[in-house]
């Protein structure tokens, strides 16, 4: 008998599941604090179930776990990057970031960034993972998993989760809000839809459908220029989703959401930076109330990026602190980002990208790096 996957059922899975078992349906809530509350690794560790029910479970099901393949920290920030094999040998990335030091409730937060694909078909050209490619959505199961497996590395409790990692979570829809619904649950993990942030490269179809269901999710959009050609050149899925059509599909979610959307927006010195740029977005944010995240960039040198690609350089700190200055004149809430974690190869992908370079020789132990 084929062995059925659990790590990612809902509750209502779980009981349907129990009942084709010939379980009662309360067998299921017990699953379902396990997995997901306690973070079991195997039905060994359930130990308030039954023997008899866990040796039923043993031969019906199974409880999937990611595989720590290596865990880099930074020494300069306390950024943690965790790359885990799947289930079929391949490989993604989390990422545990501290808030800083000085920041409001430091104490009290922590945020794990979730990949949602191996890889990712979008190619945005200042990005490692673009590179890869492709090659399979994540499961709800494996999404969840990265909060479980990070967790156990963790000092304190989880608080916060940005969708912001490896793949696209738009073009994952079903099983990314399954894994919201699951994780924010309170008989699971707990973690509340205002601390949670699903990141998109553009796909204003599916922003609209957000708004439409009403998801209590924050929401970010990828945007890093305001100016069509640009973003094509950086971006090409603008030319499927053009810029108008995405600011179009924001203003629909805020009227109908009253949520301010988060523009993440990447400089790039003497593209993306310039006086034109900032009117641009005061203009915008007179249309859409939102915030704006400054983030630096970091080079993906490593992939060998060529062409356009590797044209793309940082914006001198001093301008990024003049681009937002500039911003927040208008009013505009802006936050800019450190440079988390970039002594351990912080860029999306990294760690996946060399890994699977690197692949054809052989799997490699655990390894912890303190950089
Ligand atoms: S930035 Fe995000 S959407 Fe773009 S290629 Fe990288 S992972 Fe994909």
């Amino acid at each position: 008998m084929k062995k059925k996957s659990i790590r990612g059922l809902s509750l209502k899975e779980l009981q349907e599941f129990v009942e084709s078992l010939g379980e009662k349906k309360y067998r299921a809530t017990q699953l379902f604090s396990w997995m997901y509350a306690k973070g079991a690794q195997s039905f060994d560790e359930m130990t308030d179930i039954s023997r008899e029910f866990r040796d039923v479970l043993e031969h019906s099901a199974r409880v999937d776990n990611l595989e720590l393949v290596r865990k880099s920290v930074s020494s300069t920030d306390g950024t943690i990057k965790f790359l885990f094999r799947l289930i079929d040998d391949l490989m993604i990335e989390s990422v545990l970031i501290p808030p800083e030091e000085t920041a409001p409730g430091a104490d009290r937060r922590l945020t794990l960034c979730l990949s949602t694909q191996v890889g990712c078909p979008l190619d945005c050209k200042f990005c490692a993972t673009g590179t890869m490619g492709f090659l399979r959505n994540l499961t709800a199961g494996e999404i969840i998993d990265q909060v479980i497996q990070a967790q156990r590395h963790a000092e304190r409790r989880i608080t916060n989760l940005v969708y912001m990692g490896m793949g696209e979570p738009m073009l994952n829809y079903e099983e990314v809000m399954k894994s919201v619904d699951i994780l924010s649950d309170d008989r699971s993990l707990n973690i509340g839809t205002k601390h949670i942030t699903i990141s998109t490269a553009g796909y204003a179809d599916k922003i609209r459908q957000m708004a439409d269901e009403d998801r209590k999710v924050k929401l970010a959009l990828s945007l890093h220029s305001l100016d069509n050609e640009k973003r094509t050149q950086l971006m090409p899925i603008t030319k499927k989703h053009s810029v108008s059509d995405l600011i179009e599909s924001l203003e629909y979610y805020y009227r109908k959401t009253r949520r301010r959307p988060t523009f993440e927006y990447i400089l790039f010195d003497g593209f993306n930076d310039t006086k034109e740029d900032i009117k641009k977005f005061v203009t915008l944010s007179k249309r859409i109330p939102c915030k704006v995240n400054i983030i630096p960039f970091h080079s993906i040198d490593f992939t060998g990026a060529s062409g356009f690609a590797a044209t793309l350089k940082p914006t001198p700190r001093d301008r990024m602190e003049q681009f937002a200055q500039a911003l927040r004149e208008a009013n505009i809430t802006v936050m800019v980002r450190s440079s988390a974690g970039e002594d351990i190869e912080a860029a999306c992908g990294q760690l996946a990208v060399e890994e699977k370079k690197s692949k054809a020789k052989s799997k490699p132990a655990i390894t912890e790096t303190l950089t």
